[in-house]
């Protein structure tokens, strides 16, 4: 049995020097930071997740060739169907859930999960009033092409804590493969500008984050892309493909050995939820958890399902590194690829 840690998925470059960054910024910084260390090393079990995750709207403005977004309806995996009058997250029910956990120590939420979130029209409302209600890590993922000069200023004087962006490539030709995009020097610029408006308003947060997915069509740029941020971006993460049912094969190392019955201690479930636009709830943010049951925020609150009997029996079997015995987790460590092969 080959035995793995979390570190599988996603190598985060200069970590320390980010992690002393946030550490650093204040004193409910750092208590939140050391909690999700010792959260996600297994040592304690909190009572309310430490980081929500919100999918604000069910769409996206990029067709990215490994997003089962990008398939067509029928043959995306389990999960992604949600009717269209649910797609966009009420304001109500972010409000809701926001509440909920100002009360009961939730500390960081993410808005990007899975999809795009600058396409959420009250994108700057979400950051204010999570603010407002003392949430102290307010994070996003864009995929950065509408992350204009008048939407970076609006973010970071909103009050987000943490930028990332996806690049998947390091040159127009690969970004119009892994993104399916042929804006790469406009991502490029925004980012880059986002950096210069942080600079020039004098605020140190957010911390920005730039990402790449090691596929079979970039892995050529990987270094190079890594060298271009290293200076420029506050925090590198180069993270290993999760394949699905139809991820397309030209993304896919063929080569590799599907691992069988891995040894891998994931963490999500100990630190983390999400919140899909219609309301239902999963105990992870990856694309194949997407298959744990449906359970809807109209039948309970982030606390009961946080302490449900389901939820701890999944965080013990995690712990010891048993996924494989959950059916949808074992799909889902079963399909990263393994970095280092
Ligand atoms: S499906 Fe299971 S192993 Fe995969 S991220 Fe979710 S909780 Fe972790």
């Amino acid at each position: 049995m080959v035995k793995h840690t979390d570190k599988l998925a996603t190598n985060l470059l200069q970590y320390d020097k980010y992690y002393n960054k946030i550490k650093n910024y204040s004193r409910l910084f750092q208590d939140y930071r050391d909690l999700w260390e010792r959260a996600s090393s297994f040592e304690i079990e909190t009572n309310f997740p430490i980081q929500i995750e919100f999918e604000l709207s069910n769409a996206c403005n990029f067709r990215c060739g490994f997003c089962p977004y990008s398939f067509p309806i029928d043959q995306r995996p389990k999960g992604f169907e949600i009717p269209i009058k649910d797609k966009i997250m009420s304001f109500d029910l972010f409000k809701k859930v926001i509440d909920e956990g100002s009360e009961r120590g939730l500390m960081a939420i993410e808005l990007g999960y899975n999809t795009e979130p600058l396409i959420f029209k009250r994108i700057i409302d979400c950051i204010k009033y999570a603010k407002m209600k003392n949430i102290i890590d307010i994070r996003m993922t864009t995929n950065g092409l509408k992350l204009t000069e008048d939407v970076s200023t609006l973010l970071i004087q909103s009050g987000l804590t943490h930028l990332s962006v996806s690049f998947d490539a390091f040159s127009e030709e690969t970004f119009l493969k892994t993104r399916a995009s042929r804006h790469y020097k406009k991502v490029l610029q925004n980012a880059l500008n986002f950096l210069e408006i942080r600079k020039n308003l004098g605020i140190q947060l957010p911390l920005m984050r730039v990402s790449f997915i090691e596929t079979e069509e970039n892995k050529h740029e990987k270094d190079s892309f890594v060298k271009f941020w290293k200076d420029r971006a506050d925090l590198i993460a180069v993270q290993s493909l999760v394949k699905y049912d139809n991820t397309p094969e030209n993304l896919q190392n063929l080569n590799n050995e599907k691992q069988k019955d891995i040894e891998y201690n994931c963490h999500q479930p100990w630190t983390r939820l999400a919140i899909k636009s219609n309301g239902d709830i999963k105990p992870c943010c990856s694309i194949p958890g997407m298959a744990f049951s449906k359970i809807n925020l109209s039948e309970t609150t982030i606390s009961k399902y946080w302490n449900s009997k389901e939820m701890k029996e999944l965080r013990n079997t995690l712990k010891v590194g048993e996924g494989y015995k959950n059916s949808v987790c074992k799909k889902c460590i079963e399909s990263i690829e393994n970095k280092n092969n």
